[in-house]
């Protein structure tokens, strides 16, 4: 069969679709590069770089029943999660990762040429996977300072306009959305989604906020604080109206059976897990003093684990690319918005000192040898 004939069967729309550039894993990385795993400096995905605890780690070695299907109703994780939220457990669904969830809300509310509101710059998932299920993507740009628009959003909501998506800390710009403008966005009718992936790292939450709401919906991940994105495993807490629907289009074993006993493992320890947190709110703060020490980099506040940063010295793009080349991985977009910025997630301090050095080193390339540093 010819490629024509394929494309001639497929979905004009996911014809259409731009391919997905996934990130790639450090074994793969540091290969490339010919360095050894342990010397790539990973600051890509605002991943925990201290893993998750030792308890968690033999709770998942000891286990012994992984030959047998998870529970779909994930009633013991659930407990834990309303434990942990304050929530009910009847009001939480997790999902293999909190992309699962954006999935299930997209599946069930949007049909093709219905409409999902986002504010860009934000976490790119909202986008890809309202357009692979055939919805339309209304952009409203945020403000000054990346604050999202309440009244540009509220003209830009029709009739057809099903979601709207906010992640608050946003991903990448690092800001939170004030409970203010959430409550104004809830007065206009579609469903409002908090994404709060970057929860412990801010310490506010609207979730009891979902039980005033019957319209807003809060998501949360595993995947950045408690060192688990490999497991996948993230949450939604939902009104009753809401989460009735999603049961019925949820896979019956969508979370697999060492993310649900890394998760319990992780709620039971949770000083573990907690202290990492510090290390890494500690360290955001050095990481932010010191870059704005250099000319290369104006760092923006952020509220979660990473630092995005506009590059006033050269390209962003040739900046992540000279530091890849020496095992110091960033993230940088190719949209747009984003183009003279890079994200940095926090690591270990010892993460931050190479990043530095090797900071330090391109600037003194970049700059022309006559510039003077102290201007
Ligand atoms: C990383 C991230 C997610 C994805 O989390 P998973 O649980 O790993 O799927 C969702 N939302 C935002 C804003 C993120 O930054």
């Amino acid at each position: 069969m010819s490629q024509d004939h394929i494309d001639r069967l497929l979905r004009p729309d996911i014809a259409a679709l731009e391919a997905y550039t996934p990130i790639l894993p450090v074994d793969v990385l540091a290969r490339r590069l010919g360095l050894p795993a342990s010397k790539i400096v990973k600051l890509d995905a605002n991943e925990n770089p201290y893993g998750c605890s030792l308890r968690v780690q033999e709770a998942l070695a000891s286990f012994d029943r992984y030959h047998l299907y998870p529970d779909p109703n994930q009633g013991a994780l659930r407990e834990a999660l309303a434990h942990y939220t304050g929530a009910p457990p009847d009001r939480i669904l997790p999902g293999a990762g909190s992309d699962e969830l954006i999935d299930l809300l997209i599946m069930a509310f949007v049909s093709p040429g219905d409409e999902v509101i986002i504010c860009p710059p934000t976490f790119g998932m909202y986008k890809t996977r309202t357009e692979v299920f055939g919805g339309r993507v209304v952009s409203v740009p945020r403000a000054a300072g990346f604050a999202i628009d309440p009244e540009a959003i509220a003209a830009a909501v029709t009739p057809r306009t099903k979601l709207i998506f906010l992640a608050s800390p946003n991903n990448p710009t690092g800001n939170p959305v004030s409970r203010q403008h959430i409550v104004r966005l809830l007065g206009l009718g579609p469903i409002v989604v908090v994404d709060e992936a970057y929860f412990e790292f801010y310490g506010q939450t609207v979730v009891p906020l979902v039980s005033e709401f019957d319209h807003l919906v809060v998501l949360r991940t595993f995947s950045k604080w408690a060192g688990l994105a490999g497991l996948r495993l993230g949450y939604g807490i939902f009104p009753a109206g809401i989460i009735k629907h999603l049961w019925k289009i949820k896979q019956p074993y969508n979370v697999n059976v060492a993310a649900q006993v890394a998760a319990l493992a992780t709620l039971e320890d949770r000083a573990a897990v907690e202290a990492t947190l510090r290390r890494i709110k500690t360290e955001r703060g050095r990481l932010y003093r010191q870059l704005r020490k250099l000319l290369l980099l104006q760092p923006y506040d952020s509220e979660a684990n990473f630092l995005l940063c506009k590059v006033r010295l050269g390209e962003a793009k040739a900046l992540k690319e000279a530091l890849e080349a020496q095992g110091i991985f960033i993230r940088h977009y190719s949209s747009p918005d984003l183009r003279d910025y890079v994200r940095i997630s926090v690591g270990r301090p010892e993460d931050t000192d190479a990043l530095l050095a090797a900071l330090l080193t391109y600037t003194a390339r970049a700059l022309p040898a006559s510039a003077d540093p102290a201007r």
